[in-house]
């Protein structure tokens, strides 16, 4: 990007290549691509140190809700400091960890009773897998022991959680290293024969789950899944119903259903949680991403009291759930995720965000017609715009070209940051954005698909 000039970014970028090393990235394409030295966050925006404004569209990864430096939650995390900054949760509890629970638990269905913290999305996916492993093993079912997850899904990137997940970029380098675990193709939507409904061929799919699970169901712990979007995996969307057969599934042959709820919960797909739409009960909820509002890393396990009273013991049995981090429950990021619970129910956010998406279709609709998009999707508030070499046959762009990086380029010197997935445009704007600042996002969106596929 070398007509994208710094006057007092350059030097703290220098400050930072020596010494630092970047998550996700291949550190040599920082000798052409810029890094972005971030000063602060306001709403949507973040400013550099040379004063330019970016729109957020991604929410940092997934993680911001309402806003860079929000004032409420700000005002809460400070209270917070002033009383208590940590203590341990083994021996010792806090009132921002009992309400955070309860009020987590009130938002679930019925069955969910217990909360479980952990430190981040994948702690808490290799904790989900532990705690269904152990719980069939208490159980008495010593053969349980794999677990069965979608083609393209994405879990986190800690051993466990990598397990779990199928992204060749992120998995395949690692493969000798990881528990083996049983591919099913996912019920993802984007290459569906057309003249069926999503719905159609979501049930479809669900068949070859169906029988993965009657082959396998003896060794199997449970089914880990992302509901309704694969948002690592290209932000490829699926059906709610194959959720719904899914339990049914998991049901009739003794399997959890751990639903992955990590960057769709907190209101992204329109409801409170995905699995909402599916109106069912899984056995193990992971939470994390949204749940502080975007202000730190906090994660937790929502569970029914059948798989808690599975641990409930004489101590030398030494059937205890053994897992802990040092921060756990950290009283600072229970209070930013209370206070971020504050805004959704005083301000009504779930409701306003149908309406906010909604505006969003409507606008990124008009990319169906460019020659070199695949497909527009959006679930609630995640939209997606897929760039594709050939329209009729679908056929991708070479990830070589690396088309994607065009965007995230033309994005940044126009003021907006997107960050492509492969070939894959998504926009996942904090709730707070308002009409002026999508427009805007469309129409850099509009520019940067239109220079990446030249
Ligand atoms: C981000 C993500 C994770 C991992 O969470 P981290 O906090 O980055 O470890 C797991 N699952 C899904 C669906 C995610 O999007």
């Amino acid at each position: 990007m070398s007509d994208f000039h710094f006057k007092n970014g350059n030097k703290i970028i220098k400050r930072d290549l020596k010494v630092l090393w970047h998550p996700c990235t291949q550190m040599k394409d920082h000798e052409k691509i810029p890094l972005i030295p971030i000063k602060s966050g306001k709403g949507v925006f973040i400013k550099d140190f040379d004063d330019n404004n970016y729109i957020d569209a991604i929410s940092s990864w997934w993680v911001n809700l309402f806003g860079h430096s929000n004032q409420y939650i700000n005002k809460k995390i400070k209270q917070q400091i002033d009383s208590l900054e940590h203590v341990l949760l083994a021996g010792f509890t806090h009132m921002p960890a009992i309400e955070l629970s309860e009020r987590l638990i009130k938002k679930s269905p019925k069955e969910i009773k217990k909360c479980f913290f952990t430190d981040n999305g994948s702690s808490s996916i290799d904790a989900a897998m532990k705690m269904s492993f152990h719980f069939w093993k208490n159980q008495g079912y010593k053969k349980k022991s794999k677990f069965i997850a979608l083609s393209n899904s994405y879990h986190g990137e800690t051993l466990g959680s990598l397990s779990v997940s199928n992204i060749d970029l992120y998995k395949k380098t690692y493969e000798k290293l990881m528990k083996q675990t049983i591919i099913v193709d996912s019920p993802d939507c984007y290459n569906k024969n057309t003249s069926h409904s999503d719905e159609k061929h979501t049930s479809l799919m669900f068949d070859k789950m169906l029988s993965s699970i009657e082959k396998n169901h003896k060794n199997v712990c449970a089914v880990i899944i992302e509901p309704l979007v694969q948002c690592a995996g290209y932000m490829r969307m699926y059906h709610p119903v194959y959720l719904k057969l899914l339990r049914e599934a998991c049901d009739k042959y003794k399997i959890h259903l751990i639903t992955d709820e990590i960057a769709v919960g907190f209101g992204r797909t329109g409801t409170m949680f995905a699995y909402q739409q599916s109106n069912i009960t899984p056995d193990i909820i992971c939470l994390s991403k949204g749940i502080t509002g975007g202000y730190m890393t906090l994660s937790t396990i929502l569970t029914t009291d059948e798989i808690y009273n599975a641990f409930y013991d004489e101590y030398t049995k030494l059937n205890a759930f053994l897992h802990s981090h040092s921060y756990t429950a950290n009283p600072i990021a229970c209070a930013a995720a209370n206070a971020s619970l504050d805004i959704f129910e005083n301000s009504n956010i779930i409701q306003k965000n149908k309406s906010t998406s909604r505006y969003i279709y409507n606008k990124i609709k008009k990319f169906w017609n460019h020659p070199n998009i695949g497909d527009v999707r959006q679930h609630g508030m995640i939209s997606a715009i897929e760039m594709v070499k050939d329209k009729s046959k679908k056929i991708p762009y070479d990830w070589k070209e690396r088309r994607g990086i065009r965007c995230y380029e033309y994005g940044l010197k126009n003021g907006v940051l997107l960050r492509p997935l492969g070939n894959v445009i998504y926009f996942m704007p904090p709730y707070i954005i308002n009409r002026k600042q999508i427009d805007k996002v469309i129409e850099v969106i509009s520019g940067a698909i239109n220079i990446a596929t030249k």
